[in-house]
Order: C-alpha cells, then sequence, then structure tokens
C-alpha cells in the first residue's frame, strides 16, 4: 500500500494536537479512535498496532496518548540454577528482543552454569538516589549547609516520608562544589524501583528545608544521581540495587559447553582491557545491555535504565582447572511492584520468575544478576573459539529480501 506518513496539518505545525479524548482516552474506543486520526494524517494503517490483548485502562500511568502496543517477540533461557540467598532453585527466564542470537547465546551460558552446579547470587544494598542542588553565595556557607543538613536529618527524614508508605530516607550525602551543595537522598524503596516515590518525597523535603535554611536557590535535578546515565558515580556508588554474581567453571566444562578452554576465556577478557581502556568505556564487561534490555522489556522495567544498569563489571579469574566468573551490577533499578511490573504480558514474565509482588525484588535481582553473567561467558567463549561471527550469520540475520537473493 502506498502510504504518505508526512503529517498533513496546514501551515501551522502544531495546530491539531493528538485527540485527548476525555473518558475515552484509555478505553478500546478511543486507542482506535486515535489511530483513525492518525491514518487520514499519514495514511499509514495501524492495523498490527492495534493488535493488543492489554486492557487499555491499565496503561493509566503507564503512557499518554495510547494507539495500542508495540509487539516484541518474547524468547526464554535457561534452564539457570541460581543459588541465591533469595532466588534458589532452577528458572526459565523471559527475554524480549529482536536480535537473533541473543537467546541462543544467554541460553548456552546459562546451561553451562547450571551444569557447573549454578551461580551464587546476592544484593548488598538496596538505595535508590535523587541528588537536588542547593545554591548560597560562597562555598563556606555551601559547607556550613552540609553540617546543618546532617544535624536535622531526623526531621528531613520525617518530611520526606510523609509522602510515601514504603520509601524511608537511609543517609543525605553532602558534596559541596563551590558555592554549590549537591545533596544525594538515598532511599530504600522496598519492591518499587521508586524514581516517582522519591522525587515526589525529596520534592516535599526540600520545600521544608528552604523554609527552615536560608537557601539562595534550589534544583530537584543536579544530574548527579545519573537516573538513566551510565557514570562513575553509579558504577562506584550504585543506585537501586547491587547484585553481584559468580560461579566456578571447570575447565573441561568450558570445553565441553561453550567450545573453548577456560585459559582462552581468561584470554579474551585480557584482551579487551585495552579497548575498554582506550574507549573509557563505564565499567567492564562483554553484553550486559543485551541481557539487562531483553529482560526488563519482558518483566515490565523502566527499559531506559539500561543506561545505568549497564554500567557493570564482568571478571574472570582462572584458578586450577578452571576459572571464576563473576558479574557485578551497581546500578540496577528493578521493581517487582509499580512501574510497567502491573500490565498483562509484563505480569505473566514476572509469574514465570516467581516475582511478581511485594518482598521479590531482590529475588528478581539475583536472577537477573545471575542470567547476564551466563551472557558474558557465552560471548567471551564465542569470541574465543571464532564462532563470534558465524553464530550472528546462523540465527541473526533478517536481510531485506532483495539482498538476500544476492548472497
Ligand atoms: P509507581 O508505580 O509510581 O509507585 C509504586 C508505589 O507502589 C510506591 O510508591 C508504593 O507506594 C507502592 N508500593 C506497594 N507495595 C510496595 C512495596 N512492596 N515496595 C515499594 N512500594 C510499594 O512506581 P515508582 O517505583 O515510584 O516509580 C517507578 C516509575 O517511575 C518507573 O516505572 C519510571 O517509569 C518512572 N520514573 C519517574 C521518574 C521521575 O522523575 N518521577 C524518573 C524516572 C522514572 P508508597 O509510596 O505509598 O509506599
Amino acid at each position: 500500500m502506498e502510504t504518505n506518513s508526512t503529517v498533513k496539518s496546514g501551515d501551522d505545525p502544531v495546530r491539531e494536537l493528538v485527540p485527548r479524548l476525555g473518558k475515552k482516552a484509555y478505553q478500546h474506543q478511543g486507542l482506535a479512535r486515535r489511530r483513525a486520526w492518525l491514518q487520514e494524517r499519514t495514511g499509514v494503517r495501524l492495523e498490527h498496532v492495534g493488535l493488543s490483548s492489554i486492557d487499555p485502562g491499565s496503561m493509566r500511568g503507564n503512557i499518554e496518548n495510547p494507539i495500542g502496543a508495540a509487539q516484541i517477540p518474547i524468547g526464554v533461557a535457561g534452564p539457570l540454577m541460581v543459588r541465591g540467598e533469595q532466588a534458589r532453585g532452577t528458572f526459565y527466564v523471559p527475554m524480549a528482543t529482536t536480535e537473533g542470537a541473543l537467546i541462543r547465546s544467554y541460553e548456552r551460558g546459562m546451561v553451562t552454569l547450571t551444569r557447573a552446579g549454578g551461580v551464587e547470587a546476592v544484593v548488598t544494598a538496596s538505595q535508590n538516589q535523587i541528588s537536588p542542588s542547593f545554591f548560597f553565595s560562597s562555598a563556606v556557607q555551601a559547607a556550613a549547609f552540609g553540617n546543618w543538613l546532617q544535624q536535622n536529618l531526623d526531621s528531613i527524614r520525617q518530611q520526606a516520608e510523609e509522602t510515601t508508605r514504603h520509601g524511608k530516607l537511609l543517609q543525605l550525602e553532602c558534596r559541596v562544589y563551590g558555592r554549590q551543595a549537591i545533596v544525594n537522598f538515598g532511599f530504600d524503596t522496598g519492591d518499587a524501583q521508586g524514581m516517582n516515590m522519591i522525587v515526589k518525597a525529596t520534592d516535599h523535603a526540600c520545600r521544608w528545608i528552604a523554609e527552615h535554611y536560608p537557601v539562595e536557590s534550589l534544583h530537584l535535578f543536579s544530574g548527579m544521581c545519573s537516573e538513566k546515565r551510565a557514570s562513575g558515580f553509579v558504577l562506584s556508588r550504585g543506585k537501586g540495587k547491587w547484585a553481584t554474581a559468580n560461579a566456578l567453571l571447570p575447565d573441561s566444562l568450558v570445553r565441553a559447553y561453550l567450545g573453548c578452554s577456560a585459559q582462552q576465556l581468561y584470554e579474551v577478557w585480557h584482551a579487551t582491557v585495552v579497548g575498554h581502556l582506550a574507549a573509557h568505556a563505564v565499567g567492564y564487561s562483554g553484553q550486559l545491555a543485551n541481557g539487562l534490555a531483553a529482560i526488563f522489556i519482558a518483566t515490565g522495567q523502566d527499559v531506559a535504565n539500561v543506561a545505568n544498569a549497564s554500567a557493570g563489571l564482568t571478571d574472570f579469574h582462572l584458578t586450577q582447572g578452571g576459572i571464576r566468573v563473576s558479574v557485578t551490577l551497581p546500578a540496577l533499578e528493578i521493581a517487582t511492584v509499580g512501574g510497567g511490573t502491573g500490565l498483562a504480558t509484563q505480569k505473566e514474565c514476572l509469574q514465570l520468575l516467581d516475582c511478581l509482588g511485594s518482598g521479590k525484588s531482590t529475588k528478581l535481582a539475583e536472577i537477573i544478576a545471575a542470567a547476564l553473567l551466563g551472557g558474558e561467558i557465552s560471548m567471551g567463549a564465542a569470541i574465543a573459539s571464532g564462532e563470534f561471527a558465524t553464530a550472528h550469520e546462523r540465527y541473526g540475520r533478517n536481510r531485506p529480501e532483495e539482498e538476500e537473493s544476492k548472497v
């Protein structure tokens, strides 16, 4: 079908806003009306975008101007044996992706880890943050403010926690930069990712601070907390869950399941040190973002948090007769309540892992860390054995038809 996707909106490009539709905004009828409105303007028929089993009413709070849903294939990788503090047992991990070879790669790593007796995983910290900045007329005044904050921590905590039942203000860290004080508000957010929760709580606390201390000006966001950004700050300070996973792989198992030796796997890891340094990479890893994005999409996490969560460290150590492998994710912002976790397919995927609802976020973090370790050893092995390109050639190609015929 010939289409013209250039919007025809006359001389003023903002003359026509997308219809708001009032009460019908989150009803099937409302979504259909918006699609029809778009088709009229662009000529594009949104047949598949409109095909979704998600109740439009459940989209409220997750999206504005809904027209349907993006359908991303979900595959499953496993079995993955996890020996975490909360995640104990064998899991099949749902992953949503359009990258061929990705699931096969993770599956191979997970099977190897499971054959080796499983992955130890642990969450060592859980603290989400937001870092407002406060301005004064001098550095001395900014430093004095830092002292006042610590003396008034109890009152500030009381103010912050007035807006939330689950959020707990754990600490305030003040850093002074000239006349500016950047204050990191660190919260335990329970099983929620927590950004809505802590923005509201911090805003409330900051208003109280401004009433009780002569602040020249303040801004809720300074950029330091690195929400949805990879940074040295999140790598060393952490954001959300700090999860780490490790396993010991005998050389015989590496050879049998990964097609290379433990020594070769170790050498590949070393061969990428200089490249990472030269690139000023934030963290040191193989394909953390791949597994994070696929699991985040499947389980209703905020996918943009892949930016900070992928600032992680993969480490391989040769041992007598094998290799010890680990992954550390200092900035794993995830949820088992709130955000996108209540939507229909996302909920089912969380249920697959027994990770839906209150009391499950640490378990989910441990499973994710273990799953990502599978991807790291598999990618390292693919490079070591020379199969990296051929695996993608076998599983991951979708050339347009006219190009396919030339190959
Ligand atoms: P939310 O969906 O806005 O709220 C979840 C709420 O669930 C919590 O506030 C809490 O209410 C309640 N809750 C029930 N059981 C809980 C439990 N066991 N543990 C913790 N909370 C529980 O989610 P959110 O986590 O605050 O925010 C996540 C969303 O924020 C993400 O999906 C992301 O898209 C979005 N986001 C917002 C910003 C921003 O600047 N506001 C930035 C980035 C991302 P109580 O607070 O009353 O306890």
